[in-house]
């Protein structure tokens, strides 16, 4: 919890467990007992927080408090586009506002796409967000206007998240004006339409949030984008024995595919979304784990790579056809094995269970026993 707020969040206990799953640990409360935030159960929740934890409001809960807790006023929104109007108009976004625009905040410099590995054949797969609201405002007009001839109706852009709308009419993220441009980056699906685009910040923000989703949830006649998977191969061509690499990141997995073309790569948004999907997925299928190897240093981290090994535990009835990537321990993600051409392998999950320390391993078994029910055993060491 951020360091403000956390004198007013409690930890569960065995004594006052999560009124969300009942479970005695990993989960906080409000010392007022109108909110939980719950590490297990995301169902029903109001918003997911960063560290993946599910905000639920309860009784006597009120808008004004407590501090620390943005809570979204009752806006007009939209009901998401039809994948092919989103498709549309990401890829005409693209085609106007490429990122080439902007070399030097968005390609050449410090962390831009060439120093993450891109290469030029690359460059006009993103997008450059203008960082002023005039210039996004031109270019939500112009995409209506194509549109519009593209499709029938005349509101197209509704439904569309990071487009939204007023008297003034259709508009493009939020009405401000920034310093630097933002690098666009389209999610596909399994067909390789875009149904979503992430926005690289240029700085990391006070959270250490470095990727925003381009969504309009908390504008008028806006929509929230979800946090759908990326793909990197069309899983109608997927082979029925292949291993799928599961990455944490969708800018990650563009470079890891530009690197290795021949791994079938897909990737979350972040560690802790879309279990759900990545299971659903991968049923019947044998997966590589390529989370950022933090998961040996962060018991959060850890914490959601055990969830998602439990789910597939569960779902396949077996742990044969699930293996944890495995680099160069110094190296943190998997793309930046890839760029320093390091060798890439997998561990099975025993292996990895018998690499964490004795904490990490706790925290891992819970979970394997809490989501599978199945007890397991360990190495004694
Ligand atoms: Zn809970």
């Amino acid at each position: 919890m951020p360091t403000s707020t956390s004198n007013i969040f409690c930890r569960v206990n065995r004594r006052r467990p999560c009124r969300i799953c009942g479970k005695p640990d990993w989960c906080v409360f409000v010392r007022d007992e109108t909110l939980s935030v719950c590490m297990r159960v995301s169902d029903g929740a109001r918003k997911i927080n960063r560290h993946g934890g599910a905000i639920f409001f309860h009784d006597g809960w009120r808008e004004d408090k407590p501090a620390g807790v943005r809570v979204v006023a009752d806006l007009p929104q939209s009901p998401i586009a039809p994948v092919e109007i989103r498709d549309f108009v990401y890829g005409k976004l693209i085609e106007i506002s490429p990122a080439t625009l902007y070399p030097g905040a968005l390609i050449a410099n410090e962390k831009g796409l060439l120093a993450r590995g891109l290469s030029e054949r690359h460059f006009g797969d993103y997008g450059g967000l203008p960082a002023g609201s005039s210039e996004r405002d031109r270019i939500a007009r112009l995409l209506l206007r194509e549109a519009s001839d593209q499709f029938s109706g005349s509101d197209l852009l509704r439904g569309v998240p990071g487009f939204w709308e007023d008297r003034r009419g259709a508009h493009l993220w939020k009405p401000k004006d920034y310093l630097l441009p933002r690098l666009l980056i389209p999610v596909r699906d399994g067909s390789g339409r875009i149904r979503a685009c992430q926005m690289r910040m240029p700085f990391a923000a006070k959270k250490g949030l470095r990727y925003l989703w381009l969504s309009s949830s908390d504008l008028p006649h806006g929509t929230g984008s979800g946090s759908p998977l990326h793909f990197k191969f069309r899983f109608a061509d997927l082979p029925r024995d292949a291993w799928i690499v599961i990455v944490e990141g969708v800018l990650k997995a563009d470079v890891l595919s530009a690197l290795r073309p021949e791994l079938y790569i897909v990737a979350t948004p972040c560690v802790t979304a879309n279990h759900d999907a990545l299971v659903e997925l991968t049923r019947g299928r044998f997966v590589w784990i390529g989370f950022d190897q933090d998961h040996y240093s962060n018991e959060t981290v850890c914490f959601h790579l055990a969830s998602l090994v439990a789910r597939r535990l569960r779902r396949e009835m077996t742990l044969a056809t699930t293996r944890i990537a495995s680099w160069d321990a110094s190296v943190k993600g998997i793309d930046d094995a890839a760029v320093r051409n390091l060798p890439i392998t997998s561990i099975s999950i025993q292996h990895w269970l018998d690499r964490l320390s004795p904490r990490f391993r706790q925290i891992a078994m819970m979970r394997l026993s809490e989501i599978a029910e199945v007890p397991l055993r360990t190495k004694n060491k």
